[in-house]
């Protein structure tokens, strides 16, 4: 065999035996086992290089599964949730069977589909604490739970909150059967509204208005009949004053 130069050379790609695959720094694969009961490690590749020896090794930094995490899987975890660790390794490149896609969260919860290749990562992880990157995330629903891409979640119309059918009282099949949906907080809101609506607070109004206005007719009836009064009074007692000059005449 034809000796090659010693040292360390850096590798543009890799291509996966067996496999029209191509493999460049950046890229996510999956990597095989040891234990092969176990799923697929899942690591993103940092470096490619050759040795003297003309053996491919990855650089690659890991992504754990929830459940090899120190917390372990939570309710909120997706099934095809991964965390970005701050371990790093270097491994033979046959170890690498595949190639993944490690989705941002928001990307992933817009996939039409998911496919066998499809991972999701939200929170990068401290491998020797424990701790998560961001350690606060939104929470939804009554329950105040992180956001499970796997679970359904319908959204209220009044407040934008998302809540699980079964913390609503419902089933997931008439949670999907739903056009519109309130939550109990706002649909009791709307209640109060609708009520607060149905209080007659501009006929009131309207009917002190009326009453006004009834009394304004009532002011010019009574000051209209008590001018023509007056006017007939002077009228009459003007034709007294005449009759009676006549009668003294
Ligand atoms: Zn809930
Ligand atoms: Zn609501």
């Amino acid at each position: 065999m034809a000796k090659t130069k010693p040292g360390k050379k850096d590798l543009d790609s890799y291509s996966i035996k067996g496999t029209n695959k191509i493999v460049r720094p950046g890229d996510c694969v999956l990597m095989r086992p040891s234990d092969s009961d176990k799923p697929p490690y899942v690591a993103r590749v940092e470096k490619i290089e050759s040795d003297h020896r003309n053996n491919v090794k990855v650089r690659v930094r890991w992504y754990y599964r929830p459940e090899e995490s120190i917390g372990g899987r939570r309710q909120f975890h997706g099934a095809k949730e991964l965390f970005l660790s701050d371990h790093y390794d270097v491994q033979s490149a046959h170890t690498i069977e595949g190639k993944c896609i490690v989705h941002s969260f928001k990307n992933y919860t817009k996939l039409e589909n998911v496919g066998a290749e499809d991972y999701f990562c939200r929170f990068e992880y401290k491998a020797a604490t424990g701790g998560f990157t961001p350690d606060r995330v939104a929470v939804y629903c009554k329950c105040e739970m992180p956001y499970n891409p796997d679970d359904l979640m319908v959204q209220c119309e009044g407040c934008k909150d998302w809540f699980h059918p079964s913390c609503m009282g419902m089933t997931i099949e008439e949670a999907k059967k739903l056009e519109h949906f309130l939550c109990s907080d706002c649909s009791s809101d709307d209640d109060a509204k609708r009520s607060l609506n149905a209080f007659p607070v501009s006929p009131s109004v309207e009917a002190k208005v009326g009453t006004l206005a009834l009394l304004c007719v009532y002011v010019l009836l009574f000051h209209f009949v008590y001018e023509s009064l007056r006017s007939r009074s002077n009228f009459y007692s003007d034709n007294l004053i005449i009759c009676i000059r006549w009668l003294v005449q």
